[in-house]
């Protein structure tokens, strides 16, 4: 408690503390806590889940309210429901013993009469999920006028989920004077532009570098051939008895097969994905929360703001679509500076995504060979053993033990072992008594990697010497993927069957690279073409890409920070938006022109 004091907490917080057994500060808040008790400063935090921030920004935040003023003084922005009871429920512990402070949540999926109820009793701290609290907002059913601290919790996650507009309306309503605290694991683009917009000469801290994993998760990967790793998975669990992990899957129906085939192979697990209802998601977290699942088997997005300590494995099943994606999974371990183990299952061609994974964490994957039988069954009998030589015998075994003892005298330790551990695993030791061996030889693995530099090779060629680069206005913002840009580059160059390069989409423009040798006036087919009515500017850029950044991410995400839109361009884009009434539903439109994903291109 003494390095609490010094950090300038006292009284009731610190007892508040005391009972969660907090004895000393994780190094996120002996950073955070003096600058927030403090000075006036706005604060960049980059922690990892885990890292104890809750307490970084709670514990100050809590000793800061002015208790006689009947307001919301202290926002809490969280990303989703969960994390936002969760945060509301350690705000609650961290001033158990300030009774008349007092914490509300506010989040979708719920009753929200019962909410504003709630509010109209009075409330000094609002933990909320963005799209709730607007709606509140615009009922004025919350009074966010006096709000001194404003905290981005998760804030890359709240932009992921898609609540950039939320989070400026909110912020707008916020005053100018607060102080706000933004939170991240990862600093993509869109948070730092949020920091820029909304923080005054905030002061950045950092407990690991940008967008890297925690210290205490080591990476592993297996390699194996796509109809492998569903039983690659099942020994990887087998082989750890002690396992309590979260498997990170891409689709709700792989969730679902998985578990499936998991609880066939009779593994306690179950799936969280989108479709559930809200109930029973919460049944499902209380099962695993309480270890009576080993295993839960999530989409990204059914995971997010999940915050479940002691976890010992993440394992992705498949690696993310979005690379850096794989900070957030592997961070769900290894928190509060425990180990922990984040497991890669890939195939041989997906070697180069986990290099690009490896840049971003900056830590490297060691390879592991998929256990075979012999290696499950030792790590089930050990941990078997270890756990009847550390059973405290009960006194209530006295009455049989007589009885007990007599019926195994026939036999010799030796036999009573064998019986009992067959008895116990006799369906494993069946199970895994001929397994086949799912590694693949050195020469696979040496081919994968070959193929991959080849086709490194071809790309590098490609770069070299066939293609330009172009940049034209319309980006993210405007809905545009690089599948709208293939269709609309086929459908009006003279030569179909372009060869594209890398195509990078900035906020309000895209660049990319395409092969034109043999084309004159390749720019003037597309005079007359536009996007969802805006007229499509294509212009030839000197400068080529940074292979290396383009080489780092998907296609389809944001890359980079992109030009400020011009003066003309915005106003064209928010007259579109309010002739169409909505700021999202800019696509609704119907018109004329050529089709691709949903979206219209036209030639005027
Ligand atoms: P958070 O990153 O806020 O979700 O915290 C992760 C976990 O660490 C939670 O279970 C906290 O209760 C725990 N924790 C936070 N700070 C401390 C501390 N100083 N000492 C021990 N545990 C902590």
């Amino acid at each position: 408690m003494e390095k609490f004091t010094e950090l300038g907490l006292k009284g009731e917080i610190l007892k508040g503390i005391q009972d969660l057994g907090f004895e000393v500060p994780s190094p996120v808040q002996e950073k955070v806590i003096p600058v927030i008790l403090g000075e006036e400063n706005d604060l960049v935090v980059l922690a990892q889940t885990g890292t104890g921030k809750t307490a970084a920004f709670g514990l100050p935040l809590l000793q800061k309210l002015d208790i006689s003023r009947n307001e919301i003084q202290v926002l809490v922005l969280s990303p989703t429901r969960e994390l936002c009871v969760q945060i509301g429920k350690d705000l609650q512990n961290y001033s158990k013993y300030c009774p008349d402070i007092k914490v509300a949540c506010v989040y979708g999926g719920a009753e929200i009469r019962k909410q504003i109820r709630e509010l109209e009793k009075g409330v000094h701290v609002l933990v909320a999920t963005p799209g709730r609290l607007c709606d509140l907002i615009k009922r004025c059913a919350v009074d966010i006028d006096n709000v001194q601290s404003v905290v981005l919790d998760e804030a890359d996650e709240m932009l992921n989920m898609g609540f950039k507009e939320d989070l400026n309306f909110i912020l707008d309503e916020t005053p100018e004077t607060r102080n706000t605290y933004l939170f991240s694991a990862t600093m993509p683009r869109e948070v730092e532009r949020i920091a820029r917009n909304y923080l005054h000469d905030a002061k950045e801290i950092s407990t690991g570098k940008k967008n890297q994993g925690a210290d205490t998760v080591s990476h592993e990967y297996y390699m194996v051939k796509a109809k492998d790793c569903y039983e690659t998975l099942h020994r990887i669990i087998d082989c750890a008895p002690d396992m309590y992990a979260i498997i990170f899957v891409r689709t709700k129906v792989d969730a679902r097969e998985i578990v499936k085939k998991l609880q066939k192979d009779g593994i306690d697990c179950d799936a969280l994905h989108g479709d559930l209802s809200q109930g029973q998601r919460d049944e499902v977290m209380e099962r695993f929360r309480a270890k009576r699942l080993k295993v839960l088997v999530a989409t990204d997005v059914a995971a997010r703001g999940l915050d479940v300590d002691n976890l010992t494995h993440v394992i992705n099943y498949n690696l993310p679509e979005d690379v850096e994606s794989y900070t957030h999974r592997s961070g769900r371990t290894g928190r509060a500076g425990r180990e922990g183990i984040s497991v890669a299952i890939i195939h041989s061609k997906e070697k180069s995504k986990l290099r690009r994974i490896e840049n971003i964490i900056k830590k490297k994957f060691q390879y592991r060979e998929v256990p075979g039988g012999e290696e499950v069954c030792r790590a089930q009998l050990l941990f078997y053993a270890d756990k009847i030589m550390a059973a405290e015998p009960k006194e209530t075994m006295d009455r049989y033990q007589q009885e007990l003892f007599e019926k195994f005298e026939v036999l010799s330790k030796e036999e009573l072992i064998q019986k009992l551990v067959s008895f116990e695993f006799g369906k494993l030791l069946k199970k895994y008594a001929s397994v086949e061996d799912l590694n693949l030889s050195e020469a696979e693995r040496h081919e994968s990697r070959g193929r991959e530099s080849r086709r490194g090779d071809r790309r590098n060629e490609e770069v070299n010497n066939e293609f330009t680069t172009f940049s034209v206005n319309v980006g993210r913002e405007d809905g545009f993927t690089p599948r709208d840009l293939m269709s609309i580059v086929n459908a009006n160059s003279p030569r179909k069957g372009l060869q594209i390069g890398s195509i990078r989409i900035f906020e309000n423009n895209t660049k990319f690279e395409v092969d034109i040798r043999g084309i004159n006036g390749f720019t003037s087919c597309f005079r007359n073409v536009s996007f969802n009515g805006l007229p499509f500017t294509l212009t030839e850029v000197k400068e080529r890409f940074s292979r290396e950044r383009s080489n780092g991410r998907e296609w389809g995400r944001e890359f980079g920070g992109g030009r400020k839109k011009s003066a003309a361009s915005s106003k064209w884009r928010s007259e579109k938006r309010r002739n169409e009434g909505s700021t999202r539903g800019r696509f609704g439109e119907k018109k004329r022109g050529i089709e691709s994903g949903g979206k219209r291109f036209r030639k005027k």
